[in-house]
């Protein structure tokens, strides 16, 4: 293992607002869709299934927004999170390249998700909501939602991707132990689950199906709101608070990102590290890249198509316009559970369209294989997730040997592994 350049700020230099991309971007999102009507979407239509302060960010163009005091002081109990020089990777690849990550592996569930997990248990709290539906891939965003909802004294029912919910065993103990009801998707506990059943009753589920139960108990529950760990503008927003802390901790690491890379499931931690950078390319002539990596299972911004599609898989959201592989698309079962989204967003879509980042797919073992190189050399074992951004890290820091480029790469570590270890079982005895 190396010895360690980390950079830290001060609990004072905690971000005090969020960066909103849209008051910035040449060409604004396109509107979601009423799916009734194929009217844009009014604010009010999104307000019995979201908190209202949610929806009003969803669709807000102002620059930056107030991170309430209550939410910063939550924040403060793992963050400013660190940037770390990875000179134990530098050395192992033997590159000219200097690479940093943003380490979201230190929260206490063990990723960036509880960085909107908090403010939208919060903005649910104030407005006097009473129970809390969503879904979980790997179990990461139901983690973090549990500990959250808990907090605030909110009732939360977790609708679990079967397929994850026997893989990954502990992340549904993790989620009973912070108080939430866990049900393995699709469930008996809603009519659309006991449809998929009755058709399929081995069906291990995917992220679409689980959002369609989460929303219908939502609807049908009063006081009852629903959430999303990823995808939506106002997620997205909430996450710039990794790139708000990058930025002042690039500067007093002297150096400033040629490349900015982060793995894309719905894009929230990409959009959380990258558009507070994004934003002086747009504004102040600099000429970052921001690379998507993406599982070659799943690769909605690589082969997607641009068109409007369901959020969920029984046609329930909105109709969002994304790069999208289809709202019944099922992915393989690969490990990294949360990249399993079939689609990209509002913002990130126009943002790929416009040319103004760009995305690439990874094969699951070329990132396990990166994943393994990453633990050994910086001593952090990257969820299966995160082994992505560090697949394209590892390929670009590679090229830059090869033309000895002298570049600066940033990447994020949006989690740990320490909850997979079947997978990186699997992997080691080369099974996978
Ligand atoms: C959920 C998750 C992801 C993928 O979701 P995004 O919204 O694309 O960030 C990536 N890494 C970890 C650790 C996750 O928990």
């Amino acid at each position: 293992m190396k010895t360690t350049k980390k950079y830290t700020l001060p609990e004072s230099e905690i971000p005090k607002q969020w960066y909103n991309i849209v008051a910035d971007m040449p060409n604004a999102p396109k509107p979601l869709l009423n799916p009734g009507t194929r009217q844009p979407l009014k604010p009010e239509e999104m307000e019995g299934l979201f908190a209202k302060e949610l929806v009003a960010q969803e669709f807000s163009r102002e620059r930056f927004i107030d991170i309430p005091e209550e939410v910063q002081t939550l924040l403060k109990i793992y963050r400013p999170s660190p940037l770390v020089r990875a000179s134990g990777l530098e050395k192992a690849l033997d590159t000219p390249a200097r690479i940093y990550f943003k380490n979201e592996s230190i929260s206490p569930v063990g990723s960036h998700k509880l960085n909107s997990a908090i403010p939208q248990a919060y903005y649910n709290a104030i407005q006097g909501i009473k129970h809390i539906t969503t879904e979980t891939g790997a179990g990461q965003w139901g983690s973090a939602m549990s500990i959250a909802c808990k907090h605030f004294g909110l009732d939360l029912n977790v609708f679990m991707v079967k397929n994850s919910y026997n893989a990954k065993p502990y992340r549904k103990v993790v989620m009973r132990t912070y108080g939430a009801q866990v049900h393995a998707s699709p469930s008996n506990v809603t009519e659309y689950g006991r449809n998929v059943l009755a058709n399929d009753p081995e069906c291990q589920g995917s992220l679409g199906m689980a959002i369609s139960e989460a929303v219908e108990m939502a609807v049908k529950t009063p006081d009852c709101r629903y959430t999303l760990g990823s995808v939506l503008n106002h997620v997205l927003l909430h996450q710039t608070i990794i790139g708000l802390e990058a930025e002042k901790q690039m500067e007093m690491a002297g150096d400033y990102p040629d490349k900015v890379i982060a793995c894309f499931g719905g894009g929230s931690n990409f959009s959380g590290i990258s558009f507070p950078f994004l934003r002086h390319n747009l504004k102040d002539g600099k000429k970052v890249r921001f690379m998507a990596a993406e599982p070659a299972a799943c690769p909605k911004l690589s082969k997607g198509r641009l068109d409007y599609d369901f959020g969920d898989s029984a046609g329930m959201t909105p109709l969002i316009p994304m790069y999208t592989l289809g709202h019944d698309f099922q992915p393989d079962q690969i490990h990294a559970a949360g990249l399993r989204y079939h689609g990209g967003g509002q913002i990130v879509s126009q943002l790929k369209q416009d040319g103004l980042i760009e995305s690439y797919p990874v094969e699951q073992i070329e990132a396990f294989k990166a994943g393994v190189i990453f633990a050994q050399s910086e001593g952090i074992i990257p969820a299966p997730e995160s082994t992505h951004a560090i697949a394209l890290t590892v390929r670009e820091a590679l090229k830059a040997k090869e033309s000895g480029r002298k570049e600066v790469i940033l990447f994020n570590l949006s989690g740990h592994g320490l909850l997979d270890m079947s997978a990186y079982e699997m992997y080691l005895n080369g099974s996978l």
